[in-house]
């Protein structure tokens, strides 16, 4: 830590929102902008507004987005370079950052988080998954472990842009599958799917239809960004 911050004084690099350079101890955000992104302070509400919405395709035990998502706020740019300019580390970052907010309690003491998976094509071209990368961030902070080969993703499904509601679930129909993961999965205080935008909850939707009966009451979703009302 105390190396990265010398060498962020000796090559300052800059806010990526505010372009601003980057002074001691900031990371990826300066201060300003880290503290300015816009939060749910949702995420320990029982069926919140953006929960209850998906009651009837996603019927897990709690869903926790820790930003909100829209076409212009902040946090489009910070999700954009999550996915396609290699934010890996920014993913890590921003993860743990939201698990130091949410608070220790939210998924008990050990907690299993499950990545949304790419498919292996996608996951070649962009050389890794963002949703793994959140994940990290999470256990970080949170403890547990990550079971990245829990789900499995069988089909090369079309980028959802610009899709709606129905049209995503057709697109994601039959497109994940679960894997065995061993008896650690039974043991666990939670079962967190994780995933870097919600939008219609689709993807998470074909995810939680995979999971086995037995484990679905301790299901959680949680995403760095919702969009909400969309
Ligand atoms: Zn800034």
């Amino acid at each position: 830590m105390i190396w990265r911050d010398i060498l962020g004084f000796l090559f300052p690099s800059e806010c990526l929102i505010c372009r601003q350079a980057l002074q001691l101890g900031e990371h990826h955000l300066c201060f300003i902008c880290l503290g300015r992104l816009p939060r749910t302070f949702f995420w320990s509400w029982p069926q919140h507004p953006i929960q209850r919405p998906l009651n009837d395709s996603l019927p897990v035990a709690g869903v926790h987005s820790w930003l909100f998502f829209s076409e212009h706020n902040t946090v489009r740019p910070l999700v954009h370079h999550i996915k396609y300019q290699g934010g890996a580390v920014l993913a890590r970052y921003l993860a743990s950052q939201a698990a130091l907010e949410m608070g220790s309690g939210l998924f008990g003491c050990s907690p299993i988080f499950i990545p949304v998976p790419l498919h292996p094509v996608k996951l070649r071209q962009r050389g890794y998954n963002q949703s793994f990368c959140l994940a990290q961030g999470l256990q970080q902070i949170w403890g547990g472990a990550i079971e990245h080969e829990a789900l499995r993703r069988l089909r090369h499904t079309k980028t959802q842009t610009g899709m709606n509601k129905e049209a995503r679930k057709q697109n994601l129909a039959k497109a994940m599958a679960w894997n065995e993961i061993g008896e650690s999965v039974e043991g666990a205080s939670a079962i967190v799917l994780v995933d870097d935008v919600l939008t219609t909850g689709a993807t998470l939707a074909a995810c939680w239809e995979v999971v086995p009966e037995s484990l679905r009451a301790k299901v959680h979703v949680w995403t760095l960004a919702a969009a909400f009302g969309s």
